[in-house]
Formats: C-alpha cells, structure tokens, sequence
C-alpha cells in the first residue's frame, strides 16, 4: 500500500523546514506520494519538486486555502494545481494582503495583556512577512517563555474569545476553488473535523462546496482522533466525496503528527489519488 501524505507546511508559510528538509524527511520516513500545502501560498513549490525528483518521492503541488464560511475560517486543499497559473496566484495574493493589518491587530491586543512588540516577535519566525499568521506569534510567545508550548499558546491566546484573536476575512468558498479548478487541481475540504459546525451547518457546508465542483474530504490527518477517521469516512462515503490523507506537519517539536506516519485510509472510501497516474 502506498504511503501518501498530501498535507504538511514548509517555512514559506508556517511551517519550520525548508521545502528541501520536508522532502528529505517525507522520503526517510517512507512517504512515496507527498504534497506540500503550505498556506495560501505557492512559492516553496519549484524548490519541493526539485528536492522530491532528486531523491525519488512522487511529488503533488498543493496549497491550502483560508476562507470564510458563515463566519469562521475554513480550509481548503488544492492537490495537483498548476502553481503557474495567474488565476490562482493573483487568488492568492488577495488573501495574503490581509495578513499584514490583521497581524498589526493581533500584537495591539496582546500588547493589552502585557505581551509587548509581538509584531516584530512573530516577524523574526515568518519567512515572508505577507504571511504572518498565528503560528509565528505563537513561536514568539513560546520564546518569551508565557507559555511552554506553541499548543499551550493556542489554548489561552489566539483563539476566539482569547486575546490575540482577531476575526478575519478570508476569500470565499466559491474563489478558493474556483481558483484551485482554473488552475486544474482538485479541492480538498482540509480536517473537516476542527470545525465549530453543527450537522446541518457542516452538511450545507459539503453541499456548497460539491456544487462549486469540489472533489475531496480529508478522512486522516493529523487533526482527527481515530473515531474521527470512521467518521469522515462514513461522511465521504455518503456524500460522494473523494478522501484525503495527510499528516499537516509543520515542524518537528510541534507536530503530534510527522510526515507520513498516520494510519492508511479506512477500506470504505474512494481515494483522492484513485486516478493519478503513479
Ligand atoms: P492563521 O492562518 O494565521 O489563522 O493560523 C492558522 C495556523 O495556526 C494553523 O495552520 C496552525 O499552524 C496554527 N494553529 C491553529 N490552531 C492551533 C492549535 N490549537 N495548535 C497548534 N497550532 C495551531
Ligand atoms: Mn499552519
Ligand atoms: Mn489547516
Ligand atoms: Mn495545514
């Protein structure tokens, strides 16, 4: 059976490795298939599948998406896109334009509770600052020593109803993936399970995004429990969706997950690589 992880950030975007090291890594640890998703953002891309062909891993294009659905952020995953393509990057850089003023806005509320100059803190740990994000000022106030954890960050900071959270306004479900489909990639409903849906919501959620032509569901990854494995694959199955495995590591002392260690996807589902040729 292959080992495919379609899921994981490189230090273009929040991750802590190189698109090289995420290759080299992905390899030793008995990857075969292996997509870089770093967030809204295709600029690790060219170096990813150099690094994969030297050594032999099978690489996917990928990027993950931000978007805003009934007020809360969600994620979309395009696998196999074309990273060249204008529609998509133009896409992209849209969203990325957000980043700066709300990263200004999440150090002014941290600045409130006594975490000072967490702007130029989360800086120093983003590669490009057009994609500053929470994972930065998490790694800055791991280093002022608030807190241990990036994890225990994201249980007392960042998070709704937290300091340091400020709600944002991603692109749509409908632009993510018709940016991903101009680009000819198939879009992924990233760990359906981290949402705060209800069954309904979640149901309208799938509904809309099937319409617009989206293809998959994640079934394994990183941020579902095994009973969540079994579930999203009951939900894939019922609903005609493809499903989708990937570990999203982004770094070696903050992920629970490592690259292409997750169990293999339940026998009941079709998938998302079914038709790649491989
Ligand atoms: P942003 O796109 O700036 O809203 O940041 C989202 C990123 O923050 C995710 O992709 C993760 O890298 C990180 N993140 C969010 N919640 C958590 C959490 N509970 N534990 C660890 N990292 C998290
Ligand atoms: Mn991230
Ligand atoms: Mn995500
Ligand atoms: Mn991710």
């Amino acid at each position: 059976m292959l080992n495919v992880d379609l899921h994981c950030h490189s230090h273009v975007s929040d991750g802590v490795l190189s698109p090289t090291d995420l290759a080299r890594r992905a390899k030793a640890n008995g990857v075969d298939v292996w997509a870089l998703t770093d967030h809204d953002e295709v600029g690790g891309i060219a170096e990813a599948r150099q690094a994969a062909a030297e050594i032999g891993l099978r690489f996917v294009a990928g990027v993950e998406i931000s978007i805003t659905w009934a007020g809360k952020t969600v994620h979309i995953v395009g696998l196999g896109i074309d990273e060249k393509n204008e529609v998509l990057l133009q896409g992209l850089a849209s969203v990325r334009g957000g980043r700066d003023g709300r990263g200004r806005e999440i150090a002014a509320q941290l600045a409130g509770v006594g975490i000072p100059d967490a702007y130029e803190g989360a800086l120093k740990y983003a590669d490009n600052p057009e994609l500053i994000g929470r994972a930065h000022f998490a790694r800055y106030i791991v280093e002022l020593g608030v807190k241990d954890s990036v994890s225990e960050v994201f249980r007392h900071f960042l998070v709704e109803g937290k300091p340091g959270f400020v709600p944002h306004r991603w692109a749509t479900l409908e632009q993510a993936v018709s940016w991903i489909r101009a680009a000819s990639g198939r879009a992924v409903i990233a760990h359906p399970g981290r949402y705060p849906f209800d069954d309904l919501a979640f149901d309208a959620l799938l509904d809309a995004f099937r319409q617009l032509g989206g293809e998959g569901i994640e079934v394994v990854t990183g941020s579902h429990t095994p009973d969540q494995y079994a579930l999203y694959a009951r939900v894939a199955q019922q609903s005609g969706m493809l499903a989708s495995r990937g570990s999203d590591f982004h770094g070696p002392t903050e992920s629970r997950v490592d690259l292409g260690s997750l169990p293999p996807l339940p026998a009941n589902v079709l998938p998302v690589w079914h038709d790649w040729a491989m």
